[in-house]
């Protein structure tokens, strides 16, 4: 006979960890998925000195920890990706996976998402030795250093005033002749004498021999290259959720955000997002962490009160 799982979790970063966690302390039999690494974007942090409770420890770190805790609570993990879900007759949801199906009473969405790379030579081998998606994870490891910040939304734009504020020198390369971020983002820049702006300009080349040492930047206008010596390279190029899979049964934002408020529930009686993956401002570890127990807490009331 199927085994019909409590609560599947999509998605094995913090808010799905988090999730399964609390799920399994309330007895629930959970079934973690996870397409690709445990741990989700913070495992790209080499210092999380951001999360409470605990003295600073790499995101690598931290996420053993927590997995060591899920997986000795008994939860069941498989590496697989979600391709699809919908509704049985009987209410409960087929998970359908790349190389299997799942049945569960509920389901957590945690995909997150994942910050869109630059696309250039050598980008993966320099992430974590001087790029970095996150300005506030990693800051303060680029104090009194030169860095770049390449993007125009409001992301690289609040990236380059707070970096200005811990860093000697401060690049703002944006591939057009105007930001995308909003107007009151970008008159923050005025108090910034320390971030230059490089419009009209993209990152061509990175180098170094172990860590990010300088780039080449080219100008669209002219073609004209100029090398800068960085020690630090914020790619703030976008973020992208990952959710088309759910898109049947919840409703999805034009970025592509599970529509879901602060207590995570969906339009679906039985269908949570927590994380990054749902509509949300503050996307953080904590917020992420918040979610993965609001959204199980949830998953339980609904089992409690239907089955
Ligand atoms: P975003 O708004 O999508 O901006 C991405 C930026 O990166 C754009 O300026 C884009 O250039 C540039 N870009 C994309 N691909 C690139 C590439 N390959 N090379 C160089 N540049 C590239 O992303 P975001 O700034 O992360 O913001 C995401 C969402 O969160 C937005 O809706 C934003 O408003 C929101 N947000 C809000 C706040 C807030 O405080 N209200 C803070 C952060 C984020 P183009 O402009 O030329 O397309």
């Amino acid at each position: 006979m199927m085994t019909v799982y409590d609560i599947i979790i999509a998605g094995a970063g913090p808010a799905g960890l988090t999730a399964a966690l609390y799920a399994r302390r309330a007895g629930k039999t959970v079934l973690l998925i996870e397409k690709e690494s445990f741990g989700g974007q913070i495992v790209l942090s080499p210092l999380v000195e951001n999360y409470p409770f605990t003295k600073p420890l790499s995101g690598t770190e931290l996420v053993d920890s927590l997995v060591n805790a899920v997986l000795s609570l008994g939860a069941e993990i498989c590496v697989d990706t979600v391709t699809g879900v919908t509704k049985n007759e009987d209410g409960s949801l087929l998970v359908k996976t790349e190389y299997d199906s799942f049945t569960a009473r509920s389901l957590i969405i945690a995909t997150g998402l994942k910050h869109r790379r630059l696309g250039l030579e050598g980008e993966a081998s320099f992430i974590g030795k001087g790029i970095s998606f996150c300005a506030v994870c990693d800051g303060a490891f680029f104090k009194g250093k030169t860095v770049a910040v390449i993007g125009g939304g409001n992301t690289a734009v609040q990236d380059a005033i707070y970096l200005s504020k811990l860093c000697k020198k401060v690049y703002l390369i944006h591939r057009r002749d105007r930001f995308r971020a909003e107007k009151k983002v970008v008159d923050g820049l005025d108090a910034c004498t320390n971030v230059e702006l490089i419009m009209n300009s993209k990152v061509v080349k990175l180098s170094g021999s172990d860590k990010i040492e300088s780039i080449t930047v080219e100008s669209t206008v002219d073609g004209s290259m100029q090398v800068l010596n960085v020690e630090g390279i914020f790619a703030a190029v976008g973020q992208e959720p990952n959710n088309a899979a759910f898109s049947e049964l919840v409703d999805l934002d034009d970025a592509g955000f599970v529509i879901a408020g602060e207590n995570c529930c969906t339009k679906q009686p039985n269908i949570f997002a927590a994380g990054d993956c749902r509509t949300k401002s503050v996307r953080q570890l904590v917020t992420a962490g918040a979610d993965g127990g609001v959204s199980a807490i949830a998953a339980c009331e609904y089992i409690d009160s239907n089955f």
